[in-house]
């Protein structure tokens, strides 16, 4: 077995610099001419930046970033209900990012704002590869519905504060489910989220930290090679 290192599934902050963990980077618009070959990138069209430009355009580029190997998952993308974009137009666009990450084997790395049900019923229609819903917050019953469906869930600062409720759903999501990530926030590092969510599972934190390597392994498909 390859050493694990921790998966910080979801940043939007550049860690380059340290070597024991693995980053996926959800790339701004802006990213394409600096990319390097050792950082991971995601690259989609968020639900709140639908109506800055073209969304042919951006459609295009995602197109073209999956298409050159760019980037290793689609997102973040996905529905929110708490924003003025109409529903059906933020639908027509996450359902387009679907079906690239369809052609192009990609995982999806998911935004939900009070849509679950209309991700579990896009879910029931599209029930292969791997999503991802970032930032994930909910209670034991939503987490238990997107699990039967197939869904990872990555989780992030929410598990440092006792009253929200995932520090008491977390015990009841497979650890096989679980993704950790830092998100825009940098309070905690990816380091401090893996521990608190070892000491709320119960679990030691290197077991931990070898299943989510190896539910990223498996979800990305990934080839990684030990440094
Ligand atoms: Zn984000």
């Amino acid at each position: 077995m390859l050493s694990a290192k921790y998966i910080d599934v979801h940043t939007h902050q550049n860690h380059t610099t340290d070597q024991s963990i693995i980053a996926i980077q959800n790339a701004e618009s802006s990213f394409i001419s600096s990319i390097s070959s050792s950082l991971y990138y995601s690259y989609g069209i968020h639900p709140w930046r639908i109506l800055d430009g073209h969304i042919d355009e951006k459609l295009n580029h995602l197109y073209t970033l999956a298409s050159q190997n760019q980037i290793v998952a689609i997102g973040e993308c996905g529905l929110d209900k708490a924003i003025d974009t109409p529903f059906e137009v933020q639908q027509q666009v996450f359902q387009q990012q679907i079906n690239l990450s369809k052609t192009f084997k990609l995982p999806l790395i998911i935004h939900c704002v009070r849509a679950y049900s209309e991700i579990l019923a896009l879910r029931k229609k599209f029930p292969e590869g791997c999503w991802i819903i970032h930032g994930f917050e909910g209670n034991e019953t939503l987490a238990k519905q997107l699990i039967s469906k197939n869904m990872h869930l990555s989780i992030g600062s929410a598990l440092f504060n006792p009253k929200s409720k995932i520090s008491r759903s977390i015990e009841h999501i497979s650890i096989l489910r679980l993704f950790f990530e830092t998100d825009d926030r940098n309070i905690y590092s990816i380091q401090e989220i893996y521990e608190q969510a070892s000491k709320l599972l119960g679990l030691n934190s290197d077991d931990l930290k070898v299943q989510i390597f190896r539910n990223f392994v498996a979800c990305f498909q990934m080839q990684i090679n030990d440094p």
